[in-house]
């Protein structure tokens, strides 16, 4: 009976880290110090002390290693990691199931600039920022030419519905939120005020007075996410010019009407899609360094309120972790919105898909490392 459990267990949780390709910028001043092996192992290499990178590599020294359900690399499309880790999720959905999916990653940083440390070998690379992102927004929305993991998920529910044989009724709504400053707004609303959480008896925790939209296509859906995406808040820096500072969660909950003889019952799935916003690595220094982006009073704000977010999530996924490997242990899921909102979709037999994104620059080396170190923990 353990094993039988367990091993149910182990799909209940799953996790898979996506590099994304070097962009041009980089491609220009910084080194690829990630491998992917097997669709399973990635491999870094610490960049400072990999002066002569071969050397290195084919001693296989100072290389720090991990192993997941999945590891995809550079030329992974969107649509391969939703083929072997979410499709069949989101499938049970249909069968009101509970599925959560997001993506998890640090907010991208710079190249250092000449000044700040003259020991840094990486202010070599010359003065100047860049900021790089992980690829989180581009896992879960994708682009034209590789769809995110929103848009895939969106196209299987209404195939799955169109294809069904049964008599039974669907009935498809979705909400759109974003928890931004430990404040919920609805992003399909046009001037959204704070909206509240209530606990309520049926439902459990729900947003009072969020919009539910129903739909029939999942282009419906995409307009309205498009549409949400642009009231999202995004405050430009000047190192970082679209960097979202909420997290912003899409949930399409499947209702289903089994008209048979013998019953007539409604089932409902819900499946929440998160777009996180950045973690940020340095916790003493906040979102990003002050130093850095000229930043001061409400973005600092913000950082130490995407942290408490984001660090209520960590622990919610570290006991989640423990509880997979031993059996009961508790699971703060009460000390942020975040967490409160996503409950249902981790707990109970939902089943949750953590999509560790990293960058393969050198520059990015630390919040690779924590990233994966993180990830590594809630396996
Ligand atoms: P985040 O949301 O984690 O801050 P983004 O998703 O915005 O990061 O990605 C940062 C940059 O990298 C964007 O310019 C994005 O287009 C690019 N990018 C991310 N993943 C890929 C990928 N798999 N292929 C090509 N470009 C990517
Ligand atoms: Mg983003």
């Amino acid at each position: 009976i353990v094993i039988v459990l367990s091993s149910w267990n182990v799909l209940r949780f799953q996790v898979v880290v996506k590099c994304r390709p070097l962009c041009e910028k980089e491609r220009q001043r910084n080194r690829d110090i990630v491998r992917v092996n097997d669709n399973k192992e990635i491999v870094i290499l610490d960049p400072d002390l990999s002066k002569d990178y071969l050397e290195r590599v084919q001693n296989r020294t100072k290389e720090k290693k991990y192993c997941f359900d999945y590891a995809f690399g550079p030329e992974s499309a969107n649509l391969d990691v939703y083929k072997t880790s979410v499709l069949s999720k989101v499938a049970g959905v249909i069968q009101g199931l509970n599925t959560t999916v997001f993506a998890y990653g640090s907010t991208g940083s710079f190249i250092h600039v000449a000044h700040e440390d003259e020991n840094d070998d990486k202010t070599s690379v010359g003065i100047g920022l860049i900021f790089n992102g992980c690829g989180k927004t581009y896992t879960m929305a994708g682009t034209r030419d590789d769809p995110g993991l929103m848009v895939l998920s969106l196209h299987t529910i209404f195939d799955l519905i169109k294809r069904d044989c049964s008599s039974d009724a669907f009935e498809v709504t979705c909400s759109y939120l974003e928890v931004y400053n430990e404040v919920i707004y609805d992003l399909l609303e046009k001037s959204s005020g704070h909206l509240e959480l209530r606990e309520d008896p049926e439902h459990g925790t729900v947003v009072a007075g969020l919009r539910c939209i129903k739909v029939h296509s999942a282009d419906r859906i995409l307009e309205l996410l498009n549409q949400g995406n642009s009231r999202r808040k995004t405050e430009s820096t000047e190192a970082n010019a679209t960097s979202s500072r909420s997290h912003a969660v899409l949930e399409i909950t499947v209702k289903r009407r089994q008209r048979n003889q013998y019953q007539n019952q409604v089932i409902r799935g819900k499946l929440a899609l998160v777009d996180l916003a950045g973690r940020q690595v340095h916790e003493t220094t906040f979102y990003e360094r002050a130093s850095e982006t000229n930043n001061h009073g409400q973005k600092l704000r913000d950082g130490a309120n995407i942290n408490r977010s984001l660090l209520a999530l960590a622990n919610c996924i570290n006991a989640l972790g423990k509880q997979q490997k031993k059996g009961l242990a508790y699971v703060p899921y009460r000390n942020s919105k975040l967490t409160r909102i996503l409950k249902d979709g981790l707990s109970g037999n939902s089943r949750t898909v953590m999509i560790a994104t990293v960058s393969p620059s050198d520059n990015q080396y630390h919040h690779t490392v924590n990233t994966l170190k993180y990830a590594d923990r809630a396996k």
